[in-house]
């Protein structure tokens, strides 16, 4: 596996990739790496011949008081990580110099996606999803993948990539690929090494609220208060959890809904903060007809 800081080598190793005929895969992270992390790139190294990981904390996707100089950063520790795993080509970890060259507060080209950023972690973290659509641009431009990878646990990103590269004709495909959890359910993160212990053991609520409306759902109800009201219920069992949002979202508009139809595929979603840390989950399902 071969480290690669400058957008200018990644072009010429993915044009080489390219013109050997080799199909390129990328997964994209800002890295703390975990066992979620691992299975994106197992995915992508089912997909493709080449595997690109690439390790970036962006600056444009984190609001002026959230952790982005406290979000963990661990290049040597995620590198041999990746090693020991085997399988991974290329790691491409840019520099915020290497990418915001005019430096990050003089940023001028954006890529937005208008409307599916009004709700769930978009409504409550204004800014932060035209940046990540912005970065995952970059990450294209860059590494020149034929697809790119991304979990499933945000929900909210991997529905907006899916449009933009839809609506922008880029060539590339975005897969995603299934949470990875806890025995206890919860969703793997790097913001989980920050719960207490009282915390983390509350922490379970979060998983169970939105498998919990899966259930309902695929047994038939459609009424999105009586589910959103499950859910709060559950997320109530925590003491400490502040709940941000407990929602239910058609998934082509992420617009709430009132009453879900028969066969409409709808996704569940939360944000609880235990103190200072924001947990999110979320679960799809569709309505049996
Ligand atoms: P992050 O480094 O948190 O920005 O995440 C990088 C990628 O890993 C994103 O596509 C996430 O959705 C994905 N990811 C993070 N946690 C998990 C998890 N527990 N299971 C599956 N994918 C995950």
């Amino acid at each position: 596996m071969r480290l690669v800081q400058t957008v200018k080598a990644m072009h010429e190793l993915a044009n080489h990739e390219r013109r050997a005929g080799k199909s390129l895969a990328l997964v994209p992270t800002m890295g703390a790496l975990h066992r979620g992390h691992l299975a994106l790139v197992e995915e992508a190294k089912k997909r493709a011949d080449h595997v690109t990981v690439s390790i970036f904390v962006n600056p444009t996707q984190f609001g002026p008081n959230e952790d982005y100089s406290q979000y963990p950063r661990q290049l040597d520790a995620d590198q041999s990580l990746l090693r020991e795993l085997g399988g991974v080509d290329l790691l491409f970890a840019p520099t915020v110099q290497e990418f915001y060259p005019f430096g990050v507060a003089n940023y001028l080209s954006w890529i937005t996606v208008d409307r599916l950023d009004e709700h769930l972690c978009g409504r409550f973290r204004p800014g932060h999803f035209r940046g990540v659509t912005t970065v995952v641009s970059k990450l294209f431009n860059s590494c020149k993948p034929h697809l790119g990878v991304f979990g499933l646990k945000d929900a909210q990103q991997y529905l907006i990539l899916q449009r933009m590269v839809s609506e922008l004709s880029m060539d590339v495909s975005v897969v995603g690929s299934p949470t990875i959890r806890e025995a206890d359910g919860l969703a793997l993160s790097s913001r989980n090494r920050y719960l207490s212990i009282e915390e983390r053991r509350q922490s379970v609520v979060v998983s169970r609220a939105v498998s919990r409306a899966r259930q309902m759902v695929e047994e038939g109800e459609q009424r999105v208060e009586a589910i959103v009201e499950a859910m709060l219920d559950i997320l109530g069992e925590a003491p400490s959890a502040q709940v941000q949002y407990a929602e239910v979202v058609e998934t082509e508009t992420i617009q709430p809904i009132k009453t879900i139809q028969p066969g409409q595929e709808v996704l569940a979603a939360v944000a609880v903060f235990f103190g200072k840390t924001r947990l999110i989950d979320s679960s799809f399902s569709v309505s049996p007809i």
